[in-house]
């Protein structure tokens, strides 16, 4: 067997282990998102020679959701500077569920870009004019992630718009710290257009791997941001990627990763591969529980854990 059979077979033996676990539930309150079905299981890997192995429903279109918070915050860092960043959404693990209504005692930042309160703060970093719309440049930045040119699930969109109120309210709350650039009503609606921009577990891994190579997709060699960008972004992901889940995951999984409710799933290996799962039944911290079976065992059978000596 050479090589890539070897992945497509470690891809399709873990499919086939944990298809038939029926734990976890999806998520409703995005009433749209309980339209997918909860069997749809799919693996992806994107080595950094640009090879694509897969398993399951690897091609399937799913809303992005909040995978797409550490791509906009790589847009945000390009476009503003780290400094500029950090001015207005830290770097520390909330150690709180994605949508806390909680910002940084003193500060007044949101804890971090990967829960919603600061990824509504990137995003409304991210520049914004006539020429070049905020979401433009976003819709634009996931593309060159994936490789190719990815669109908007309205239906999703219009849900999340007519029930996003908790994430209307962090909008206000972090307007309300002193933090006047941030228009509320523009940022949230670019925020949830950003999460309902379509993709599958196979563009999920190429972005991923865009990350890990240092900010060239192995795909279409394009550098979509630089080496540092994507070391800065890896480094939230691994410290904050999973929520209140993220010490319990670097623990025993070891690579930055992201999760979103929609049930998609990444992680980075830096230098060698990205990763993506897709099952919409999440765990108590919104984290798809098949991906998270997955991507765990593939870590430790290959020890990939990153701070480990092989
Ligand atoms: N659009 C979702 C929200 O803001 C994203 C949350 C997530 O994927 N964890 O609630």
């Amino acid at each position: 067997m050479n090589a890539a059979e070897a992945v497509n077979d470690a891809l399709g033996a873990l499919h086939a282990r944990f298809a038939d676990v029926r734990d976890g539930e999806q998520a409703d309150y995005i009433p749209q998102l309980t339209r997918a079905d909860p069997d749809d299981f799919g693996l992806a890997l994107v080595s950094m020679d640009g090879h694509c192995y897969s398993a399951g429903e690897a091609d399937t279109p799913f809303t992005v959701q909040s995978v797409s918070k550490p791509f906009v915050y790589a847009l945000a860092l390009s476009s503003v500077g780290l400094d500029e960043v950090d001015r207005w959404v830290g770097a520390e693990p909330s150690g709180e569920a994605f949508n806390a209504i909680s910002l940084e005692a003193g500060t007044g930042r949101p804890a971090n870009a990967m829960v919603n309160a600061g990824a509504i703060v990137t995003t409304a970093l991210v520049p914004d004019t006539p020429e070049s719309p905020a979401f433009d440049r976003i819709l634009a930045c996931l593309s060159r992630f994936a490789g190719r040119l990815l669109d908007v699930d309205e239906e999703v969109y219009a849900s999340e718009a007519a029930t996003g109120d908790r994430n209307r309210a962090l909008a206000y709350l972090i307007r309300s710290t002193g933090t006047d650039y941030l228009d509320p009503v523009a940022a949230v609606d670019t925020y949830f257009r950003q999460c309902a921009v379509r993709v599958t577990a196979v563009d999920l891994a190429v972005m991923a791997a865009t990350l890990a190579y240092g900010g060239v997709n192995p795909l279409t060699g394009e550098t979509v941001v630089s080496a540092e960008v994507a070391a800065q972004v890896l480094s939230v992901m691994a410290t904050c990627g999973m929520y209140n889940g993220s010490g319990e995951w670097l623990l025993r999984v070891g690579l930055p990763a992201k999760s979103g409710v929609s049930g998609g799933l990444i992680a980075a290996g830096p230098a060698r591969f990205g990763l993506a799962a897709y099952s919409p039944p999440l765990d108590p911290a919104g984290t798809s529980v098949r991906g998270r079976a997955a991507l765990g065992a593939l870590s430790e059978r290959y020890g990939l854990h990153l701070m480990r000596n092989p």
